[in-house]
């Protein structure tokens, strides 16, 4: 009875406090002021959890990591029930679920082999992070006493619950209840000798230590990044769905009320972005695959996800008290925690938002930062001045007249939608296509591809504009949606259904954001267009065996943000002879070129260059030219192969170039 009362008062006191902490960082949450609606498309959510939360998908991109976590997420969804069972007992010390049969036969045989298994995962997670010094585990010596105070709890709830069964049989003369099959602590209990007089001692022992665990574990949460046992499932559920995923979320410029755009300080985020913080394992999984970080810039969007979280620690508890005075107040989340220049150095090539285990929207946050910094402070890169401007005035980023967009086309007999509407697809030719000397060529060899297999297609000529990707991914919001609403008013007036175009920046833009401003097309890229006309033999190739080794670049807006990976590899594959050689990170983990998020139009400031570190890796395929499907991809891959000095042997080439030249006239 008295170690009924004892338990019952340490569980209460627990519990509240577990309560209290929660509630405060629920509160702390709330002080973003962002608004985010995210309870839509419950299905779908749960299908997300099921994969990505308990499926663990997203960890086995690394094998032994994932392995190795998949065991102790297990483990301790199994120990859920024997950590139940020993509190229940707390109550009443008969208990145990015995009662439900077969089922209790299987859960008490899993939790002895899991036992071993977790505690094995544990020291070998210490090995990964103590001993091997994996890099992307590399955190501050806070993070590592943290990550080894968790390692060694999840090991003391294992051995406790261990020695607690083993003692139990012991004092129960060997006998096993009903239904209870634990082979491994039938083992242990063997090497006592029966009749143990300690064994009620021992096992008492082993329960209090096990229970005391489990209770100091629910309260060092909220204060450890092991937060993240707590948030990580509900931040996946509440992740972007698909149809929104990779998008970036429009301001509302209209609202007269708006005095601040983007986000300087945690109030300007959204609770969502602050509960990213929360979830953030710091794993390192997002840094690892971070091209900026990876050639030793500054940024990495671990930091930037771990910066909101001590940020909204430090100062949310003020806010609610109304303590507004002091250092706290002095300091700013963008400036003081994130620098400026890690906010620049971002490509936006989404590899940290694809390879996040739960599911952490990394872009939101530094897209709204870089808001903040371009539209409330108009505090920016100076060469960004030339780009703004251009955009403005010539509608491109290069300082081009509008007047010679179509230019390109003079001579082939290819119409605007101004002089003849009636057409099957429209063909958007975006601001390289038009201006950029090199990519122009792309441009005339795709239009005559399309000329060849009779496409009924027309261009917008000088109506088109940038399509607002650039000055939007920089954080010009106000500038993208002018270019984007001037765009959708012209392709409206032509009731445009159909899109295709050579650029993933224009794919992705028309394809996935105008719909956010009343634009609803049919975009197709380049390389599905030519695959389906390979497909629907509208195009045929030479019988010629073209014998070339040739590697193939994935654009981040092409891949990681629309999937489209196979079809410009089967475009490639179509040509006979060609030998599609892949580099080593390819497909979704696909290296970037350094040029998206606006990167073309800014210097490096520091660290190395992202484009030569991707074209070493092409040219580590020893290939006899490097294809590409983005226009930008294209000029960084080609600078990097003159730096390397290998523009006499290796071409640099869009795949509609090697269908064209391998085409059957
Ligand atoms: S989007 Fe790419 S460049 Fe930007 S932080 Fe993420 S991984 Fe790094
Ligand atoms: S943001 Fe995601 S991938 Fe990056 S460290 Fe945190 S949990 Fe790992």
């Amino acid at each position: 009875m008295g170690k009924n009362i004892i338990f019952i008062l340490i569980f209460i006191i627990a519990i509240s406090l577990f309560i209290r902490n929660c509630g405060k960082l629920i509160r702390y949450m709330l002080v973003g002021k962002k608004q985010e609606h995210r309870l839509d498309g419950i299905s779908e959510r749960l299908f997300k959890v099921i994969t990505v939360a308990f499926g663990q998908t997203k960890l086995f991109r690394d094998l032994p990591a994932g392995i190795l976590h998949f065991l102790i997420f297990w483990g301790f969804v199994l120990f859920l029930f024997a950590v139940l069972e020993s509190i229940v007992q707390g109550f009443y010390n008969p208990f145990n679920f015995s009662f439900t049969g077969p089922f209790y036969s299987v859960l008490t045989w899993i939790q002895d082999i899991f036992a071993v298994l977790v505690i094995l995962a544990c020291l070998y997670a210490m090995h990964r992070r103590f001993v091997m010094h994996v890099p992307r585990l590399e955190v501050d010596k806070s993070g590592k006493i943290d990550a080894a105070v968790i390692l060694l709890l999840i090991i003391l709830v294992c051995v406790t619950m261990l020695g607690m069964n083993t003692f139990l049989i012991v004092k129960n003369n060997f006998s096993l209840l009903t239904n209870e099959v634990r082979p491994l602590s039938l083992l242990l209990a063997k090497s006592f000798p029966s009749g143990l007089s300690s064994a009620q001692f021992y096992y008492e022992f082993f329960w209090w230590a096990h229970i005391l665990t489990v209770l100091g574990f629910l309260n060092y949460l909220p204060y450890s990044k092991h937060l993240h046992v707590l948030t990580s499932i509900p931040n996946t559920f509440l992740a972007d769905l698909e149809i929104r995923r990779n998008t970036i979320k429009p301001l509302d410029l209209d609202r007269e009320d708006i005095q601040f755009f983007g986000a300087s300080d945690i109030e300007h985020l959204s609770w969502k972005q602050i509960l990213d913080g929360y979830s953030c394992t710091e794993c390192g999984r997002c840094t690892a695959a971070c091209p900026a970080a990876n050639v030793g810039k500054s940024l990495s969007p671990r930091k930037i996800i771990v910066d909101i979280r001590k940020r909204t620690l430090e100062k949310a508890p003020h806010m609610i008290s109304g303590d507004t005075e002091g250092e706290t107040f002095q300091k700013q989340l963008v400036h003081d925690y994130i620098t400026d220049l890690e906010l620049w150095e971002c490509t936006t090539c989404n590899a940290c938002v694809q390879e996040c285990p739960v599911m952490i929207e990394h872009l939101d946050s530094i897209i709204d930062m870089r808001r903040n910094l371009v539209l409330s402070e108009t505090r920016f890169p100076a060469n960004l001045n030339n780009v703004f401007r251009s955009i403005e005035n010539n509608y491109t980023p290069w300082a081009f007249n509008q007047s010679d967009r179509a230019q390109w086309a003079e001579g082939m007999g290819i119409k605007t939608m101004a002089e003849d509407p009636d057409c099957d697809i429209l063909f958007w030719v975006g601001c390289a296509g038009s201006f950029d000397n090199r990519y122009k060529k792309v441009t005339k060899t795709f239009a005559s591809i399309m000329q060849k297999a009779n496409i009924n297609f027309r261009i917008l000529g000088i109506e088109e504009k940038c399509n607002g990707d650039t000055a939007r991914r920089l954080g010009n919001e106000y500038l993208a949606q002018v270019m984007i609403k001037d765009n959708v008013e012209t392709l409206n007036k032509y009731k445009v259904k159909k899109i295709v175009t050579a650029c993933p920046h224009c794919f992705h833009s028309l394809g996935r954001e105008y719909k956010q401003f009343g634009g609803n097309y049919d975009v197709i890229h380049h390389s599905q267009f030519i695959n389906r006309l390979l497909d629907e033999k509208k195009i045929e190739l030479s019988s010629d065996a073209y014998n070339k080794k040739v590697t193939y670049h994935d654009s981040c807006y092409l891949g990681r943000y629309n999937n489209v990976y196979n079809s410009p590899r089967n475009v490639l594959e179509n040509i006979p002879g060609l030998e599609l050689r892949e580099m080593k990170r390819n497909r979704s983990k696909g290296f970037c070129c350094g040029a998206g998020g606006g990167r073309m139009f800014l210097e490096d400031e520091e660290g190395g260059r992202i484009n030569l570190e991707r074209t070493r890796e092409a040219l580590d395929t020893n290939p006899d030219a490097i294809a590409s499907a983005c226009p930008f991809c294209m000029t960084m891959i080609t600078d990097g192969v003159k730096h390397f000095e290998k523009s006499e042997e290796i071409q640099v080439k869009d795949i509609s170039e090697f269908v064209f030249e391998n085409i059957n006239n």
